[in-house]
């Protein structure tokens, strides 16, 4: 603990002098950047250490978070705020002429994830430590995380995202604790004892090395860790056994090298679709391999013996990509500690729970057999009697029921599927929004809901408010806490009591000033970044997110097109001015998607250049959006779209940032938006489109007419026709792509259908705006409804429902931080 401004003082300096060599004078702001983190780090080292062997001496049941991404973002400003001195360091910094600020804004986002599941994992855990729940994150640490998107010309460029660059100091590595992952090879059987031994041989070792992140929770004095694996090659000084060590030294060879490098170098950049490439089965079984050994070795050393295992140990799988934990816990039950498959099975079914989130058939992970098999024999083989033994089962469910039973088969036609797999070997599933669990129990897993009704269950998502509130709007966050208190920080429910206050004028006013200065911020860094220039009064109408077909940036696309024919035509239209501001990242395969963000760039071009339109109307795509860029863009946003094809977003977490900073939906009845209207209320979020159910019958009917809704409608016909006759300013053709999805390929999305629907809500969004107290009333109760959407109350019920886990405190509860004092 620091004791006094000086003696912070003092500790930051000796870090300044004792990495770099340098004075404060001499040091970059780097250099700066780097000590303070090292202070930081130091300060709460002793609170993990702590928490550590807290978890360990006293033998709770411990959970394990099991994720292909965490989608950090940046840590300095987070941790400050949690370990509550945050106000005191800015202070003490200022007073040797350092903006913390600045500071904060060199750290490089822990990119480490494509969107909403690796932020979810991120949200998850703030919350698990804020709550005291004795939960660590088990992940890869990836090199270059994803990538960063440059806007050329209206295209998508990816540079390679090197955020190690500069080190990360919030990272230990822990050599010690590596263990080794084996890959190809072959299995012997052999009889020994009576029994029969698996022993796998011919192998190609890596060494999975930890690097272990400490998860601070909010002014309490836990401190979890996020262990991210690194892989690196096999050399002598590892304590190997005698076989490993030769083993290696044949292999030290340049492609082996180069081998393994590969498997922690970069994360796949693909968000909701499934990549069957060899090297994105080699991470998964690398981290879910090497976790699962620390986790068992940790427990061994501890227990002695494995039978409570599943009593004390709660595995959890973050959508299907860790998903070979379950054979991977048999292979070590089995053929490490000599357990019969009965007992072994029974154990790992009692360990795992599973999260899905989503429906897309193309995001369904299955992988060839042929692979599998090649890559991980022993796993393999043990997929095998998995998929034997499961079958028979289903045979007692569904006698005679050929088709069935294959439907729902782990291995079926040369590939293994992954949901299957973890459903099977599972005591949970849940999914992550009422909507999304409904549609799985009644549609896409409903033969498994039948046949395990007792596993499935629903889990609404949720964000950790103390990042999307406290740090991102700190001046809101201070209003709040000023009018009603800060118990809301500890208990978001309480944010409810702000309620009242949307029938205060004065409150109001207040909310609404803060919003402005937000939007002047963003609006500040659009014209240091773009040249562009931003009415801060306009209406901000945010869409952000990663560009895909379901969630319909081109419907937005399309409504701005018609807007602009709208405005030519009548030049007193009577809209209130309005800033469209886009943001996301399209996966680099993504033809259609990149085309859209082209298209958003050729319209913004075309607006924001036409006098006669110019104060109505602006359009902006801000690039390379992250978790740092969401904290500037969403506190500035009046209008939040939500807009995707109902039954396609299985929850959706952006539209709980929106809410909470006071942002309004503009949203189909989707995911978390039906929730998010059962908080706010009818009156308080626009509602538009195709329901679920009717989207849902449209498809077994093979879809609707496009072409009836082109022909009989002039004004949608107009802009369809505006995207290939060489209207808008770009390279002919560009855009027939999109043309051709909508009507050639039928409009799987929905588009058109929903496009007059959507128009006249955005009308109405208009309208609503251009009245400022109304709309001002809507926003306060948006913030104040947002609580149930914290993660803290996600994660909660992760607890107390999924892995029966109580708190544990750690040390003095009194204590809190500097701030607080
Ligand atoms: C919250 C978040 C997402 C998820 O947004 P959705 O609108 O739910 O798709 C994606 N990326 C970043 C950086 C986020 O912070």
């Amino acid at each position: 603990m620091f004791s006094s401004k000086e003696q912070f003082k003092e500790t930051f300096l000796d870090k300044l002098n004792g990495m770099f060599g340098k004075s404060l004078e001499e040091a970059s702001s780097m250099d700066r950047y780097m000590a303070l983190g090292a202070a930081v780090r130091n300060h709460i080292a002793r609170k993990w250490v702590k928490t550590n062997e807290r978890y360990l001496y006293k033998g709770e049941r411990q959970v394990y978070y099991f994720s292909i991404e965490f989608l950090l973002g940046r840590l300095l400003g987070a941790n400050l705020l949690n370990i509550g001195i945050r106000r005191f360091c800015q202070d003490a910094l200022g007073e040797l002429g350092i903006d913390l600020n600045e500071l904060e804004n060199l750290e490089a986002d822990a990119g480490l994830g494509n969107g909403g599941l690796g932020r979810l994992a991120a949200c998850f855990l703030d919350s698990m430590a804020s709550l005291s729940l004795p939960v660590h994150g088990c992940g890869i640490r990836y090199k270059y995380g994803l990538f960063e998107q440059k806007i050329v010309d209206g295209y998508q460029m990816e540079l390679p995202d090197n955020w190690l660059k500069n080190g990360n100091v919030w990272e230990i590595r822990k050599p010690d604790k590596a263990v080794i992952v084996r890959f190809y090879g072959t299995v012997r059987m052999e009889a020994r004892d009576g029994r029969l031994r698996f022993i796998h041989e011919n192998y190609k070792p890596v060494l999975a090395v930890p690097y272990d992140v400490p998860v601070i929770g909010f002014q309490n004095q836990t401190v979890n860790t996020l262990r991210l694996w690194s892989a690196e090659t096999v050399s002598a000084e590892q304590g190997l056994e005698y076989s490993d060590l030769n083993r290696c030294k044949r292999l030290e060879n340049i492609q082996y090298q180069y081998d393994v490098d590969a498997i922690s170098e970069i994360l796949y950049p693909d968000d909701t679709h499934y990549e069957g490439r060899v090297l994105r089965l080699k991470q998964q079984y690398f981290f879910v391999s090497a976790g699962l050994q620390s986790i068992v070795r940790r427990y061994k050393r501890k227990n002695g013996t494995l039978l409570e295992f599943a009593d004390k140990i709660a595995i959890h799988i973050n959508d299907t990509h860790p998903a070979l934990v379950i054979p991977e816990l048999m292979r070590i039950f089995i053929d490490e500690e000599g357990m019969g498959w009965e007992e072994a099975w029974q154990i790992t079914v009692n360990t795992v729970s599973y999260t899905n989130h989503t429906i897309l058939p193309e995001a369904m992970e299955k992988w060839p057999v042929e692979i599998m098999h090649h890559l991980l024999p022993r796993i393999y083989m043990i997929l095998q009697e998995i998929n034997e033994r499961f079958c028979r089962h289903l045979w007692h469910s569904f006698p005679g029921d050929w088709d069935k039973i294959h439907q729902m088969a782990v291995i079926a036609d040369d590939y293994v599927h992954m949901a299957h797999l973890a459903i099977a070997g599972s005591y949970s599933v849940n999914g992550v929004a009422k909507i999304h669990t409904e549609i799985l129990k009644k549609e896409v897993l409903k033969s498994f809901a039948q046949t395990y009704p007792y596993k499935f269950n629903n889990k609404t998502n949720g964000i950790t408010h103390r990042r999307w509130l406290l740090q991102a709007n700190p001046n809101l966050a201070r209003l709040i806490s000023r009018i009603v208190g800060d118990s809301w920080l500890y208990h978001p429910a309480y944010l409810a009591s702000l309620r009242r206050y949307s029938e205060d004028a004065a409150f109001r006013e207040k909310v609404a000033a803060i919003k402005l200065a937000n939007k002047e911020k963003l609006a500040r860094h659009v014209r240091n970044k773009y040249g562009i220039t931003l009415d801060p009064h306009s209406l901000f109408d945010v869409h952000v997110k990663r560009i895909h077909a379901y969630k319909r940036q081109l419907l937005n696309a399309l409504h701005i097109l018609d807007l602009y024919n709208r405005l030519k035509e009548n030049p007193d239209l009577d809209i209130p001015p309005r800033t469209f501001i886009f943001a996301g990242k399209a996966a680099p395969g993504y033809y259609l998607a990149k085309r859209v963000i082209k298209l958003v760039n050729t319209l913004a071009a075309m607006v924001n250049h036409d006098p006669r339109i110019r104060d109505k109307l602006k359009v902006v795509f801000l690039e390379n959006y992250s978790v740092s860029l969401a904290e500037l863009i969403i506190p500035a946003a009046d209008l939040s779209q939500q807009i995707s094809t109902a039954s396609k977003e299985a929850s959706g977490t952006g539209n709980m940032k929106f809410m909470l900073n006071g942002a309004i939906t503009l949203g189909t009845l989707d995911g978390a938006n039906i929730e998010i209207r059962e908080e706010v209320g009818d009156e308080n979020i626009i509602i538009f489109g195709l329901t679920a159910d009717e989207v849902l019958q449209y498809y077994q009917q093979g879809g609707y007419r496009a072409w009836d809704l082109y022909h009989s409608q002039p004004r949608l016909q107009l802009v369809l026709d505006q995207l290939v006759n060489g209207f808008l300013p770009a390279p002919g053709e560009e855009f027939r792509v999109i043309f051709n999805s909508l009507l050639h390929d039928n409009d799987e999305f929905f588009v058109l259908k929903d496009f007059f629907p959507y128009a006249a809500a955005q009308e109405t969004a208009g309208r609503l705006f251009a009245d400022r107290q109304r709309w001002g009333r809507m926003a306060i109760h948006n913030i104040a409804h947002a609580g149930f959407f914290s993660s803290d109350r996600t994660v909660s019920e992760y607890a107390v429902g999924i892995w029966k886990i109580n708190p544990v405190v750690i040390g003095d509860p009194y204590m809190v931080g500097m701030d607080r004092r």
